[in-house]
């Protein structure tokens, strides 16, 4: 594993806890409560990827699949401004697509098969993964049909990042408390979105003012402690 390429996050303590970064051929579930920093990382990484190696970067372009309408530009901009890039250029090296239901960011998944490999794409988001598939099939009574949906969404996503060599980055969003009113795994702390699928999944929680804590889940690889960054103005920093 050491020897995949890995995008920095932008912040050192975030990036040893993933072993140097966001690593291609994998997915890399972000989850947490509303304003944990989700979207924010998202659009760091979107930024970052388009860094040259030595920077932590993979030279390649992003594809940003927003399924909340969360996604701004403007913080696009902040963060190249905050890394010495030009905006203009890393605006145009971001695909967005705002995916307005499941079976439409489905079938953006389907054509990426096209685009990644014409455009030099290296790191595909999709924000959130869940979303849709929830208020599409609520409830525990279609518990059942949304997993496999869900899964069969998973399965499109890993095959993009192994036969390209790209990272795959999504968020879940979860509450605050595990969901003991409805019963359902997914919005629970620990829900199961890669339950099926091989991943590193990562719980972030609010702290202090711009704070936000990191925590590994379920990663035998990987070491069991929490990292600590900052999300500011100009992006995610240490
Ligand atoms: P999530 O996607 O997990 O719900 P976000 O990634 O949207 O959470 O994080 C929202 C937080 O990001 C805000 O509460 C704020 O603290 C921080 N944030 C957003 N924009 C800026 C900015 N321009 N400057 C500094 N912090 C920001
Ligand atoms: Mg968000």
């Amino acid at each position: 594993r050491m020897s995949l390429p890995k995008i920095t996050t932008g912040s050192k303590n975030l990036d040893n806890l993933l072993g140097g970064g966001v690593e291609v051929k994998t997915i890399t579930e972000f989850f947490g409560e509303f304003g944990s920093g989700k979207t924010q990382l998202c659009h760091q990484l979107a930024v970052n990827v388009q860094l040259p190696l030595e920077k932590g970067g993979l030279s390649r372009k992003a594809v940003y699949i927003d399924t909340e309408g969360t996604f701004r530009w403007e913080r696009i901009e902040a963060m190249a401004r905050g890394l010495g890039l030009d905006p203009d250029k890393t605006m145009e090296n971001i695909f967005y697509v705002r995916a307005v239901n499941s079976d439409h960011q489905m079938a953006v998944v389907e054509e990426l098969k096209e685009l990644i490999p014409k455009e030099d794409i290296g790191l595909v988001v999709v924000d959130s993964v869940t979303g849709h598939f929830r208020a599409e099939y609520p409830g525990r009574e279609n518990l059942a049909v949304r997993q496999q949906k869900l899964n069969r969404h998973l399965h499109q996503l890993m095959s993009l990042a192994e036969l390209f060599d790209v990272a795959v980055v999504v968020t879940n969003q979860v509450m605050a408390r595990p969901d003991v009113f409805y019963g359902d795994p997914t919005t629970a702390i620990g829900g199961h979105v890669l339950y099926h699928a091989p991943g590193v999944r990562v719980q972030l929680k609010k702290s202090r003012g711009n704070r936000r804590i990191a925590r590994i889940v379920d990663a035998p690889h990987l070491p069991e402690s929490e990292a600590v960054f900052a999300i500011t103005e100009v992006g995610i920093r240490d």
